[in-house]
């Protein structure tokens, strides 16, 4: 199963892709999430990709897609990989595809999230992360037990620079004009499934399971 999951930030993209790759057996591949790691680590791909993630802009295309293809090499990859957050505009998606050409594998399906603005805005605004294992919480709609701290692991939860309300407004418009249109090219393909991204947690997985059986 090869899978791309596509959606406005604040979707619940994280959230269902973790899900979705659980029940078809494929690693979960967040773009978002191996910059972040970069980060952490320190690394000189960290260093690039940080300005650009903290304003809330894409992070050039050579050095996302590299760090893509670099990740699809992997062994874990064999049985499919579900892509999260990635590809973020028509070129990385033209890019793609070449690499699945070179390798011989085609896409399943590509899932697109769809939710109203003022819901994205609700969401990315109350969101926490752990620092320590990536788990998310929210201020109002997922309190964790103890303020601050996640009810995973004990670690800190902290508020991503670019869920801030000033940098939210710049991730939507990106989304619209840079994202978008991939929905379009994957139409065109025959291949996109669309589901809401508004309700519990469990439904929506339900429905994106049913949507790609
Ligand atoms: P995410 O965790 O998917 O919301 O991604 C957080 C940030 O990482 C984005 O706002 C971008 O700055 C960067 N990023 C993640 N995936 C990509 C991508 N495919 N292309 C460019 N930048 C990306």
């Amino acid at each position: 199963m090869r899978l791309i999951l596509v959606g406005p930030p604040g979707a619940g993209k994280g959230t269902q892709a973790v899900h979705l790759a659980a029940h078809f057996g494929i690693p979960h591949i967040s773009t978002g999430d191996l910059f972040r790691a970069n980060i952490k680590g320190e690394t000189e791909l960290g260093k690039l990709a940080k300005s650009y993630m903290d304003a809330g802009n894409l992070v050039p295309d050579s050095v996302t897609n590299a760090m893509l293809e670099d990740r699809l090499t992997h062994a874990d990859t064999a049985p499919g990989f579900l892509l999260d957050g990635y590809p973020r505009n028509v070129g990385q998606a033209e890019f793609l595809a070449e690499v699945l050409v070179k390798k011989s594998i085609s896409l399943d399906a590509v899932l697109e999230l769809s939710i109203p603005n003022e819901e994205i805005i609700k969401r990315l605004s109350g969101r926490r992360v752990c620092r320590n294992c990536g788990t998310t919480s929210h201020v109002i709609f997922d309190k964790p037990k103890v303020d601050g701290v996640c009810d995973n692991c004990g670690g800190e939860l902290y508020q991503r620079e670019d869920d801030k309300e000033e940098v939210i407004a710049n991730r939507l418009s990106v989304y619209s004009e840079q994202t978008e249109p991939i929905v379009a090219f994957y139409k065109n393909l025959g291949i996109l499934k669309a589901i809401s991204a508004v309700g519990e947690v469990s439904e929506i997985s339900a429905n994106a399971i049913a949507a790609l059986k």
